[in-house]
């Protein structure tokens, strides 16, 4: 059908009731390009309907330079939802009831992550995105939306997926940019570090709710110079700046003088970031994760003996489940599921820690003797999570010296200005000894899988057998429970938390069958997705959804208060 026919077709529909939108349903040739009604809402205060429209490379004529890499593609997909945005807001909204005229395509943050709502092939451009069609009271508006549809959206898509429309030098920035990036992030590991701070990064942020660069009196990073590494990029420049070492780093200073700044641009540093952002140079290893103390959390059936042990009327903490976790039993229980779902470093900042669980001093442990004490100090543990499993930490610890006995590394912040410290620490450490007691014994301790029992994740509501919603970056409504996810720092996205609460039924489905350990279940979702794509977690197509690590994948499932686990007995194989 082309263009006229299908403006026809919606100006017959004026002053209709609005259910006979739903007629509209399925693929339209809108000029040069294709579109697809996948859903259309109920009434104009509903959802908004989901629409998709693709552009053929004859036409749309983006250079496969700019997606010859998954790194690149992903970047000038993301490109085009910014584009995309941007022009949409140009554009005067259509009059109408409710969300008349509105033209809405997924929020992006300041990452650069895969998202369905955007794709780039050799064939093809597509993006997904969310139009209300428009009505007066219940009653269609066919001839706004024939304006909507047949006007707008189509010089909109041309401004978006027109390359001959776009800033190629942008483009070109936001595709290298994202290429430098992850050049940076794959020299982390034959380099022996955990985390690259480029000099000249831009680390603080407008707010704590405001992810863009501080505008004014930012202070830009330079690196100490014992720490400065040189790291090649990807035309045969090369970039400076601070590396922080595997083994154990420790971040001191006064209060105020950037400590969080800095290890939350580490924790960020998982992702690549649009340019301009100020921290498109800070890179860390793909699997470190942060980990914090988060009182009230569930814990299902996780060993956290290595931390605790002989608890209050005997409980055992080989398997230990609660729903109602302390602040140390969940900083516990958090650092062990991250071992077991393959983090490579542990990021962790005072500010959000269990004091009992960080730090257990002399004086303490004279007063209260050890077999009074279930916690073992994450102080005593630290050094054998290296060793024992080759996970490293960045800690912020401002408060407690103890740790400069088992630091590699020490950076001090001074006005924002990192200084390498750590020969004075360790000077201290060796002339004022601390006479503490090591506890816990010699080794972490061996940590066996945890099976899920399918019935323990339902996500049914009523008469839905599938009932989810996110809520920011911060819940998961999984069937009648909550997920709380305020303590999962790296997620960034509400497409992010949508995609992961559609994994977690996936996982139920397909994996979760009562033999496979809870993370082997998770790894064969991430391979469909590796495969296949985020759309395979749904059966209908969404622009929704926004890529996600195993790790966040775990932390939510292992928050699903419902969620019940047995650890893998030695005799089965
Ligand atoms: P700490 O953890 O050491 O107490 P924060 O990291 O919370 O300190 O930083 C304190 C304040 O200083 C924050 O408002 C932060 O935005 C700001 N800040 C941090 N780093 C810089 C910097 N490099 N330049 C300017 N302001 C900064
Ligand atoms: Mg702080």
């Amino acid at each position: 059908m082309s263009i006229s026919a299908l403006r026809d077709r919606l100006n017959a529909l004026d002053g209709q009731s609005y259910k006979a939108y739903k007629s509209l349903r399925g693929q339209h040739a809108l000029g040069d390009c294709t579109l697809h009604i996948d859903y259309v809402q109920g009434d104009p205060f509903a959802a908004p309907s989901r629409l998709r429209i693709s552009v053929s490379q004859v036409i749309a004529q983006f250079s496969p330079r700019f997606y010859n890499t998954d790194v690149r593609r992903i970047a000038l997909e993301d490109y085009l939802i910014r584009q995309f945005r941007d022009q949409a807001r140009l554009i005067d909204r259509t009059a109408g009831s409710g969300k008349s005229g509105l033209i809405e395509i997924v929020r992006p943050s300041q990452a650069i992550l895969p998202r369905t709502a955007a794709s780039v092939c050799e064939e093809r451009v597509e993006l997904r995105f969310m139009v209300g069609l428009p009505a007066f009271g219940r009653r269609i508006a066919g001839r706004q939306a024939a304006a909507l549809i047949c006007d707008r959206l189509p010089l909109l898509i041309k401004k978006t997926l027109h390359f001959s429309q776009l800033d190629e030098a942008a483009v070109q920035a936001h595709c290298d940019g994202a290429e430098v990036a992850d050049t940076l992030r794959q020299q982390l590991r034959d380099r022996q570090l955990v985390a690259f701070v480029a000099d000249g990064s831009i680390l603080p942020r407008q707010s704590g709710v405001n992810e863009r660069p501080l505008q004014s009196g930012a202070v830009t990073f330079q690196s100490p110079e014992s720490l400065r590494v040189e790291l090649s990029l990807p035309h045969g420049q090369t970039v400076t700046g601070m590396g922080i070492p595997q083994g154990i780093t420790l971040i001191v200073g006064g209060g105020y003088h950037g400590k969080s700044t800095l290890l939350r641009a580490i924790e960020a540093g998982i992702d690549n970031h649009i340019p301009g952002d100020g921290r498109e140079r800070v890179v860390t290893d793909a699997a470190a994760l942060k980990v914090r103390a988060e009182d009230g959390r569930s814990v299902a059936g996780v060993n956290i003996s290595p931390f605790i042990n002989h608890l209050p009327q005997g409980r055992s903490t080989a398997q230990f489940s609660t729903q109602d976790a302390s602040g140390s039993t969940s900083q516990a229980a958090s650092i062990v599921e991250a071992v077991e779902a393959g983090a490579t470093a542990l990021l962790i900042d005072e500010d959000t820690s269990a004091t009992n669980f960080m730090i257990r001093d002399r004086r303490m442990q004279a007063l209260i003797a050890k077999d009074r004490e279930p916690i073992t100090p994450f102080v005593d543990k630290v050094r054998q999570l290296k060793d024992d499993y080759g996970i490293s930490t960045i800690l912020v610890m401002g408060g407690s010296g103890d740790y400069f006995d088992v630091a590699d590394t020490v950076i001090a912040l001074d006005n924002y200005q990192p200084q390498d410290v750590t020969a004075q620490a360790q000077a201290i450490a060796a002339a004022q000894q601390t006479a503490r007691q090591a506890e816990g014994g010699n080794t972490f301790g061996n940590l066996s899988p945890r099976i899920v029992l399918p019935e323990s994740i339902d996500a049914s509501k009523g008469k839905r057998a599938v009932s989810l919603k996110a809520r920011a970056t911060d819940e998961i409504r999984f069937g009648t429970e909550a997920i709380d996810l305020s303590a999962v720092e790296q997620l960034v996205e509400t497409g992010q938390v949508k995609a992961i609460a559609a994994a977690i039924v996936y996982a139920q489905e397909y994996y979760v069958d009562g033999q496979r350990s809870l993370v082997s279940a998770l790894e064969a979702v991430m391979a469909d997705v590796e495969t296949y794509g985020l759309d395979c977690l749904r059966d209908r197509l969404t622009g929704e959804f926004v890529g996600f690590r195993l790790l966040e994948l775990a932390a939510a499932l292992n928050r699903l208060r419902t969620l019940q686990c047995r650890l893998e007995s030695p005799e089965s194989d």
